[in-house]
């Protein structure tokens, strides 16, 4: 862990883009709330295959417009090196500077994986056709991508992503502290010298959790998932009990020197404001 400790904390949070017009109110109040943590960006997500391409342009515009510094997410997956190009220009256009990017998954039914396949050929993209305007931060998995050959070979695909011109990772949310720690030191050992930020999913309703988690590989360890189902329907305790734990795991990071925290806030300020209170963090 002694190579992240040279970089400086930052937080940061993630959204969606809202389908709604009351959606849109709702994530501008969210929005708000969250500034007062500082966070050093809001990022916002990018739908399977593309099919959010104008929400997220629409809300990082929205959120640049309001003051904030906001990073959109670009997958590759089915897309042509011309819209990619096309999508950078349009954001370098607004003053974008931080990119979040990924390979994405391809929506049932799609057919064409188009130019670029994976992460690392979108951050090779991204390098070659603007330079270093952009900071590019990449996803990190400490408890591997479910779709990985092996661990080995996770990351060293994870590596050709830094070499191509990463800045940054931002992992996969994790409950098992012990992975992200052996992941800095694969990093250690792999001579990769960038912050990678642990993604922090707050815990407020089990049945959403369990489905994303089963979806994207993130493991719910056994005593975490029996303490939750125990409570039924009782949200208040789900929440009452996801705040203790994730507060810890959040705590054990920092003390470790993460250099930060990315929360995903499925656009909501309360759970992520819950937290940072329980760590004193945005004071
Ligand atoms: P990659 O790094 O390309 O890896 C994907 C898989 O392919 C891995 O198993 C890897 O080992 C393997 N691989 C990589 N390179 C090679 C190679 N050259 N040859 C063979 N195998 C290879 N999804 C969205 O659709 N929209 C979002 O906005 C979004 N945001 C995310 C934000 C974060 C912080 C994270 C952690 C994930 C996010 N995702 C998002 C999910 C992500 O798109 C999926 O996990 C996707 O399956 C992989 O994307 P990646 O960029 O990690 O891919």
């Amino acid at each position: 862990m002694q190579s992240q400790k040279r970089f400086t904390p930052t937080f940061s949070c993630e959204f969606f883009p809202p389908k709604t017009d009351q959606g849109k109110e709702k994530l501008n109040a969210t929005r708000d709330a969250l500034a007062r943590i500082q966070p050093a960006y809001f990022s916002v997500t990018y739908g399977a295959g593309g099919s959010t391409q104008q929400g997220t342009y629409e809300t990082i515009h929205g959120l640049l417009k309001a003051g904030y510094d906001a990073a959109p997410h670009l997958s590759c997956i089915g897309a042509s090196r011309e819209q990619i190009g096309e999508l950078l220009e349009g954001y370098r256009a607004i003053g974008v500077r931080r990119i979040v990017a990924l390979r994405g998954d391809m929506p049932s039914g799609m057919r064409d994986a188009g130019d670029l396949h994976y992460a690392n050929e979108l951050v090779a993209f991204i390098r070659e056709y603007t330079g270093d305007h952009f900071q590019i931060e990449v996803a990190a998995y400490p408890e591997f991508h479910p779709q990985a050959r092996s661990a080995a070979a996770d990351l060293e695909h994870f590596r050709r992503k830094v070499v191509a011109g990463a800045n940054a990772a931002i992992t996969q949310y994790f409950y098992n502290a012990d992975a992200y720690f052996r992941f800095i030191d694969d990093c250690e050992r792999m001579q990769l010298d960038l912050p990678v930020i642990p993604g922090i999913m707050p815990i407020t309703n089990f049945a959403q959790l369990a489905r994303f988690s089963d979806a994207c590989g993130a493991e719910i360890p056994r005593w975490l998932r029996l303490r939750l189902e125990s409570y039924g329907d009782d949200l208040e305790s789900i929440r009452a009990y996801g705040l203790e734990v994730v507060t810890d795991l959040c705590r054990r990071l920092l003390e470790a020197g993460a250099p930060g925290l990315h929360f995903y806030t499925m656009n909501q300020a309360g759970p992520t404001l819950a937290l940072c209170d329980a760590l004193g963090i945005g004071g």
